[in-house]
C-alpha cells in the first residue's frame, strides 16, 4: 500500500497504532489463535493468559483491580453499557440522570433513550471554557439521582474536568459517577480509588492501540447493579457476552502500559509543539482565537481555533491532501450540524462553523508543525482574498 504523505494532526479522532503495539499483537493472530474461553486445552489457556495480562495492564492504567475491567468493542459500547446497564439494572427509586452538555454522542444518545423510558434526564451546563457548573450540580443533585456522567477531557475543546470534586458532590447523595475517559490520556492521570470513580470508559484507538477494543471499569461492589446490553455466552463476568478478540486485547494492554511509561516524555514534546504551532498561526492570522481553556490547561495536543470570516469545512477542503485536521468532532462529521460542544460554551453557529480542531500526538514532529502552519496560513489567506474580491 502507498504511504500516505499528508501531515496528520487529527489525533483526537484516532491515533496511529504504535509499532510496539502492533508488534505485540502479531503472534496472537496466527500462533496463539485459540478461543480464549476454551477452558479445556492449552490453545485456550495460552490465549486466556494473554488476555488476563492485558486486563492487568489496563487496570494498572486506572489504579483499578483486573476484576473491575470489562472489555468492550470501544468507548461507544462502554458508555452505553454504563448508562443503559445501570439504569436497567436498578429499581426506579432513583430516576434522575445528569450528563454534561458537552458529552460525546455515545453518552447523550443513551441518556436520551432513557428519557423516553421515563427517566428524568438533565444536561449539566458548562462555562465558556467547558468546565461543568459545579454549583448547578450541587443545587440540583439529590437522593433521587442515580447517575452523573461527565467526560474527563473533552474531545473538541480539550477541557479537563475536576473529577474528584464531581465525585464528592455526587457521592454525598449516593449518586454514582461515570467518567468517559476516552480522551484523558496522557493529559491526566486517573486513579479510580483516589478519585472515587464508579464507572469509567476507555477506548484503545485513542491511546495508540487498535480500533475495535475498549473497556468499561466498573467498581467491584457495583457490578451486580449493571444489566448487560449484550446477551449470550456470559463472558466478562456475564456483563458482556462474546468471544474476546485476543490480539486486540493484547494491543490494548500494551498501549495502556506505554501510556504509563511514556507519558512524561509525550506530554512535554506534544505541549511544546502545540505552543509552537499556535504561536506561528497567531502571528500570521489576524483575529485567530483559541476556543476553550488556556493553552496550558487543556488536552495536551488539542487546539480548537477560530479562523475569522471563513468556513472551516471550506478551509479543510482546500488543505487536502496536505493536512488532516477536523471541524467539530470526527464522530459527527459527515452530518452537517453545528457542534453541540461549541454551542454549549456559548459560541454562535456562525462562529462555530469557523472553528477547526487540530490535535497533535506522540508521532508529531517539528517538521510537521512547520508544514501545517505554512499550509494553514497560505490557504486561509487565499480564502480571505477571494471573499474580499
Ligand atoms: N467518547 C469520547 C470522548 C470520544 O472522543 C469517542 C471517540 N470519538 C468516543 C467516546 C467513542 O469511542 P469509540 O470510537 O471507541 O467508540
Amino acid at each position: 500500500m502507498k504511504k500516505n504523505t499528508s501531515t496528520y494532526l487529527d489525533y483526537q479522532a484516532t491515533t496511529p497504532l504504535d509499532s510496539r503495539v502492533s508488534d505485540s499483537m502479531i503472534p496472537y493472530y496466527s500462533q496463539v489463535f485459540g478461543n480464549p474461553h476454551s477452558s479445556g486445552h492449552s490453545f485456550g489457556w495460552e490465549a486466556n493468559r494473554a488476555i488476563e495480562n492485558a486486563r492487568l495492564d489496563v487496570a494498572d492504567l486506572l489504579s483499578a483491580g483486573p476484576d473491575e475491567i470489562i472489555f468492550t468493542s470501544g468507548a461507544t459500547e462502554a458508555n452505553n453499557l454504563a448508562i443503559l446497564g445501570l439504569a436497567h439494572g436498578c429499581d426506579r427509586k432513583r430516576h434522575k440522570i445528569f450528563v454534561s452538555a458537552i458529552e460525546h454522542k455515545s453518552v447523550l444518545a443513551p441518556a436520551r433513550h432513557l428519557a423516553n423510558e421515563g427517566f428524568l434526564v438533565e444536561l449539566i451546563p458548562v462555562d465558556n471554557q467547558g468546565g461543568i457548573d459545579l454549583n448547578w450540580l450541587q443545587d440540583n443533585i439529590d437522593e433521587k439521582t442515580l447517575l452523573v456522567s461527565v467526560m474527563a477531557v473533552n474531545n473538541e475543546i480539550g477541557t479537563i474536568q475536576e473529577i474528584s470534586t464531581i465525585t464528592s458532590i455526587c457521592h454525598s447523595v449516593g449518586a454514582l459517577v461515570h467518567i468517559d475517559a476516552t480522551q484523558a490520556f496522557p493529559t491526566m492521570t486517573i486513579d479510580t480509588f483516589e478519585q472515587d470513580i464508579d464507572l469509567l470508559s476507555l477506548s484503545a484507538h485513542k491511546i495508540y492501540g487498535p480500533k475495535g477494543i475498549g473497556a468499561l471499569y466498573i467498581r467491584r461492589e457495583y457490578q451486580n447493579l449493571i444489566q448487560p446490553i449484550l446477551w449470550g455466552g456470559e463472558q466478562e463476568s456475564g456483563l458482556r457476552s462474546g468471544t474476546l478478540p485476543t490480539p486486540l486485547c493484547v494491543g490494548f494492554g500494551k498501549a495502556a502500559s506505554l501510556i504509563l511509561s511514556d507519558s512524561e516524555k509525550d506530554k512535554k514534546c506534544i505541549k511544546e509543539l502545540k505552543i509552537e504551532l499556535f504561536q506561528k498561526l497567531s502571528h500570521q492570522i489576524e483575529g485567530l482565537e483559541l476556543i476553550g481553556p488556556p493553552l496550558k490547561n487543556r488536552h495536551i495536543g488539542n487546539l480548537c481555533l477560530y479562523f475569522p470570516g471563513i468556513s472551516a469545512d471550506e478551509l479543510i477542503g482546500l488543505i487536502q491532501p496536505k493536512l488532516a485536521v477536523s471541524s467539530g468532532s470526527a464522530c459527527t462529521s459527515g452530518i452537517t450540524e453545528t457542534s453541540h460542544v461549541l454551542s454549549a460554551i456559548g459560541l454562535s453557529a456562525t462562529k462555530s462553523n469557523s472553528c477547526l480542531r487540530i490535535s497533535l500526538g506522540r508521532m508529531t514532529t517539528l517538521e510537521e508543525i512547520e508544514i501545517a502552519a505554512k499550509v494553514l496560513i497560505s490557504e486561509y489567506a487565499k480564502i480571505k482574498r477571494l471573499i474580499n474580491i
